[in-house]
């Protein structure tokens, strides 16, 4: 039984699986290896995941939902079609589909994954990811960080083992920039940063309002619809660019057109290579390395392959990153080299991922100026290597307090309310003039993400001590194996469908999106379609598909 390699995206998943000393990509049922981290619920209960799913998220919003990634390991509930899932549950429908994917490639059950998830991932999200495996039908014992899987693969790749990576991987909506180091094979990663809110989506955006600015328009009161539409134009015209120098942008609605040229490109997202610059500082300075030590960098996802990321890349650092593939793979490569390992069992032990806190953790302290807005104190910092055991000293703030409430928090915000509450702590302290008590705060924090708080008073010699876990978020065994009945009874798309619903899920966002004449051709090809789809004939349903396909292509300038 093979074990397969999954990374699963916030935009698109993977699944790879080790054939020896290959690795390979395992296709989905479009032949495509990547499968966008969609869902969608079909008119009939159907589960749609990938790219029917993505085409149904601009035609039916309400019944689908995508970038559920950002939310793992919250209690946010999304509702679909007037259903309520849970991100994992999501997540789940999209290892399903790997997981089957898998299994019609190698022509054997699948059972066991390895699930690649970002460094920074705090234990209540690497919680959620296996959860999310689980509720699949898949055994999940390792998680490996997405970075390691990226120097893995890279050193793999090169036949070079040792040496210091810098691992940029830039997606759809996240950019995590890390450094690893890769010696004696063992792995560790010294030190990650990102900006969670910076990616692919932010070109498309820009492309967009460019557009809209060159024509006179607000984007902003463009209707959701238009900008959708408008949005997936700029990412097509955006990718055109990164094999070509030039790209037009034509907008049926308003018959508008803009030519954009990379050098154009360049000059409209100045923006987001001064955040990027932010993130790569940050990261150097926090694994005190300078560019002089980086070996290799690195490039990891889909928008790694812009030609103008590569240049500004290779123009801050001096140095040019290495191609070992296409970007958007590597994560997933190495997420099967890991399986790979793991199912050989006597290379496992030579791999270590040296864990690291990858976000801070504080306890909120008094804002003199705004007393309902705490600030957060750090006492761990993000970066420290586990276990990690650090003190922090704090008073009382007013005259004969005799209380405290020390909250715990999770994050890199100044406010104590933009960052993760972990718990509170009340405990009575002596009563002394302000400034004069003397409180030690200490944290323990283990590699099982178990984080131990232990507070004293020294006047009253009195200590407090409370040991925070995630547990309260997590499913019980029976409650876990009940929503895996539950979500059983959920049915994916069976493979031999899946081209025709695509085509169709397709034309419909299409005709959602054109007017006039082009309309008229979707509907028409639409028609034509449903015609021949009834006739059960397949070489002229083939035919059919094929002249929709086309028609669809060369209406979006593909
Ligand atoms: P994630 O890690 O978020 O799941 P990916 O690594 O698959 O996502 O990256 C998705 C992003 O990559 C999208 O914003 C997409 O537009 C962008 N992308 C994919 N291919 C290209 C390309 N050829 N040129 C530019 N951007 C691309
Ligand atoms: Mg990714």
């Amino acid at each position: 039984m093979a074990i397969i390699g999954i990374d699963l995206g916030t935009t698109n998943s993977l699944a790879c699986v080790c054939q020896g000393q290959k690795t390979v990509l395992i296709p989905n049922a479009l032949g495509q290896t990547l499968t966008p981290s969609a869902v969608s619920v079909g008119e009939d209960g159907t589960i749609h995941v990938g790219a029917i799913a993505r085409e149904r998220l601009v035609s039916h919003p309400e019944a689908s939902a995508a970038s559920f990634k950002r939310y793992m390991g919250t209690d946010k509930v999304f509702t679909l079609a007037g259903q309520h899932f849970t991100p994992q549950e999501l997540s789940s429908f999209v290892l399903r589909q790997l997981k089957e994917d898998a299994e019609r490639f190698l022509g054997e059950t699948v059972t066991e994954a390895v699930i690649s998830v970002p460094a920074y991932f705090n234990d209540n999200q690497r919680y959620a990811t296996k959860e999310a495996g689980a509720l699949a039908g898949l055994c999940v014992e390792r998680l490996v960080n997405e970075p390691s899987a990226a120097a893995l693969a890279s050193s793999r790749i090169s036949g070079e083992e040792e040496g210091c990576y810098l691992v940029f991987d830039f997606g759809g909506g996240t950019l995590d920039i890390s450094i690893v180091d890769y010696f004696d094979n063992v792995i560790e990663i010294v030190a990650v940063s990102g900006d969670n809110r910076l990616g692919g989506n932010d070109f498309d955006e820009i492309i967009a309002r460019s557009f809209c600015q060159h024509h006179k328009m607000d984007y902003d009161k463009l209707d959701p619809k238009a900008q959708a539409s408008l949005l997936l134009l700029a990412e097509n015209c955006k990718k055109e660019l990164t094999f070509q120098n030039q790209s037009e942008l034509f907008w049926e609605a308003g018959d508008k057109r803009m030519i954009l040229t990379s050098f154009l490109l360049a000059g409209l997202c100045q923006s987001i290579f001064e955040r990027i610059s932010q993130v790569l500082t940050r990261v150097l300075q926090d694994s005190e390395r300078t560019v002089d030590d980086i070996d290799e960098i690195v490039l990891a996802g889909g928008s790694s392959k812009m030609p103008v990321v590569a240049f500004y890349l290779q123009s801050f650092l001096k140095k040019s990153p290495r191609a070992i593939g296409p970007p958007d793979e590597v994560i997933a490569m190495g997420a099967g080299i890991y399986a790979g390992i793991k199912e050989r069992k006597q290379d496992i032990r030579d791999l270590v991922l040296t864990d690291i806190c990858p976000f801070t953790l504080g306890v909120n302290v008094v804002n003199l100026t705004e007393t309902d807005n705490p600030i957060m104190s750090p006492v761990i910092e993000r970066n420290s290597i586990l276990p990690c055991c650090k003190t922090g000293y704090y008073t009382n703030v007013y005259d004969n307090q005799s209380h405290i409430a020390v909250g715990i928090f999770q994050g890199e915000a100044y406010y104590c309310n933009d960052n993760l509450k972990l718990g509170t702590i009340n405990m009575e302290i002596f009563p002394l003039p302000a400034g004069q008590a003397q409180i030690q705060i200490c944290f323990s924090y283990d590699i099982n993400g178990i984080l131990e708080v232990e507070i004293s008073d020294q006047q009253m010699h009195r200590l407090k001590k409370k040991v925070l876990t995630s547990e309260n978020l997590r499913l019980s065994e029976e409650e876990l194996e009940q929503r895996l009945n539950e979500l059983r009874s959920y049915k994916l798309m069976p493979p031999g469908g899946i081209r025709t619903t695509l085509v169709l899920a397709r034309g419909e966002r299409l005709f959602s999106q054109l007017l006039g004449d082009r309309r008229r051709q979707v509907s028409l090809a639409m028609e034509q379609l449903r015609q021949t789809l009834s006739s059960q004939n397949d070489q002229k349903i083939s035919n059919s598909l094929r002249a929709a396909e086309k028609l669809f292509d060369l209406l979006e300038g593909l």
